[in-house]
């Protein structure tokens, strides 16, 4: 019989990667913030998008993922809003059209602020401070007073959350999402990339499409599923004390739900059995996601499923895997097989960046295209051999013309990593390079 849940019950459970607060009145007073600030999504939306996943879960559509690594507070600006959503938008035409299954869209975005690090402490030199832990708990800069851990942050994050979340909800209902606006879409930038002329023939097809529907007597611009998108909100739930803050009960079905995100998900490092951010995100009921890397075994992938889906729901669970391009064929099979036999309903998605980081020559951690191309191959090539169904992308991207990732059409060589390095963590795929992944990923979709 499982204990009783209460949003702040994992404060009795083993939490890593969480910030120490040196004022405990401080951070008091920030949770008592934003708990009484509105809930940045509803307990509906989350359930729809529950069901959405449900249906991707069950084969009939494709989930696509993806966001920064780190937002931040330097980069918050509408351009940068407007062109990740774009890009993921220009994603989902591209996948839609070629599996002509629907796609999931949920972005990394409106939340995704902390960040676990590998170690608490950074040295430069002869000066040891605390690591950088996200704009929301403290600052990237290598200074004292900015790296000090500051609760102010979160109520600072949740403004930038709410400002973004009102702006992806107009793009996505307000007719920039439109599919007649598919040819405007297309960044100046991506002039270059030999797959934005890819795109403007897919766009051409779709108008042609639509032309059609209009001429058999359907206008188009009467159909709601053409005239916006649905589209979602997630982030890593790590930093709990803002979690369980925006954590509401629902008035209509009285189960409590974390209202800062419609999904949220748990990461390779905070995943272990009895963690409180397990323990934290079984009691809520909005559709997880659970990152699995090479350190997971399979009864305790079971155990975790069991803890957070006893139910065994469809749409509950996202499992990421993320093995890395030389790992994913020896080390997957195992955790998809035993979920297949136990019969747990989850949908496997890929997350092929966290196991593909390696440091370049000039020194910046980068992630080379072709390895994030071979954990996708790899992991559709599991799921032909096992049977299953090969679910969804979740990659750290952004629309902005950066170079972080080495490799993709447009080369992005080791020396030019330095022109336009920009992440406030791990590096992401650019525009091009997402569009890029796409029309690849396309291609997976149809064999
Ligand atoms: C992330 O998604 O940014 C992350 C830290 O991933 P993981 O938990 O898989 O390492
Ligand atoms: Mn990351």
């Amino acid at each position: 019989m499982a204990q009783e849940w209460t949003p702040d019950s994992w404060q009795s459970h083993e939490a890593r990667h969480l910030p120490a607060y040196e004022d405990a009145a401080a951070l008091a007073d920030a949770e008592a913030t934003l708990a009484g600030y509105p809930p940045l999504v509803f307990a509906g939306e989350a359930r729809a998008l529950k069901a959405d996943l449900a249906d991707v879960a069950e084969g009939r559509a494709f989930l696509l993922q993806g966001g920064d690594c780190a937002e931040s507070f330097a980069e918050f600006h509408p351009n940068n809003i407007r062109d990740t959503f774009r890009v993921l938008l220009q994603m989902a035409v591209v996948l839609t059209f070629a599996s002509k299954r629907p796609v999931v869209k949920v972005g990394r975005m409106a939340g995704q602020f902390a960040k676990p690090r590998s170690s608490d402490i950074e040295t430069q030199g002869d000066t040891s401070l605390p690591s950088y832990f996200g704009d929301i708990v403290n600052g990237i800069e290598f200074d004292g007073d900015t790296r000090r851990n500051d609760p102010q942050r979160m109520v600072r994050a949740y403004s930038q959350a709410a400002a973004t979340l009102n702006l992806l909800r107009a793009f996505a209902g307000g007719g920039y999402a439109n599919l007649r606006q598919v040819h405007q879409w297309t960044l100046d930038f991506m002039g270059r990339s030999p797959w934005a002329d890819k795109f403007s023939q897919t766009a051409d097809r779709i108008g042609e499409a639509l032309d059609f529907m209009e001429a058999c007597g359907i206008d188009p611009e009467t159909v709601p599923q053409l005239q916006g998108t649905s589209f979602f909100t997630s982030h890593e739930a790590l930093l709990l004390p803002y979690e369980q803050a925006l954590t509401r009960r629902d008035s209509l079905t009285g189960e409590w739900y974390d209202c800062s995100a419609h999904m949220v998900w748990i990461g390779d490092r905070t995943r272990f059995p009895g963690s409180a951010h397990i323990e934290f995100c079984r009691g809520i009921g909005n559709p997880l996601g659970m990152k699995c890397g090479p350190s997971l075994e399979p009864d305790d992938l079971l155990r975790l499923l069991d803890t957070l889906n006893p139910a065994r729901e469809a749409g509950r669970i996202t499992l990421i895997s993320r093995f890395g391009h030389d790992k994913v064929e020896a080390g997957l099979p195992r955790l998809v097989r035993a979920v297949k036999q136990e019969g747990h309903p989850v949908v496997w998605s890929c997350d092929p960046m966290h196991g593909n980081v390696i440091k370049s020559d000039s020194g910046y951690k980068t992630r080379p295209f072709d390895r994030i191309l071979n954990e996708v191959k790899g992991f559709f090539a599991v799921h032909r051999a096992e049977g299953t169904h090969a679910g969804g992308i979740h990659i750290e991207m952004t629309g902005q013309d950066v170079t972080e990732c080495v490799g993709g059409a447009v080369a992005i060589t080791d020396a030019a990593l330095g022109d336009r390095y920009h992440t406030h963590c791990d590096p992401r795929l650019n525009a091009a390079q997402s569009l890029e992944l796409a029309f690849l990923l396309a291609e997976m979709l149809n064999m």
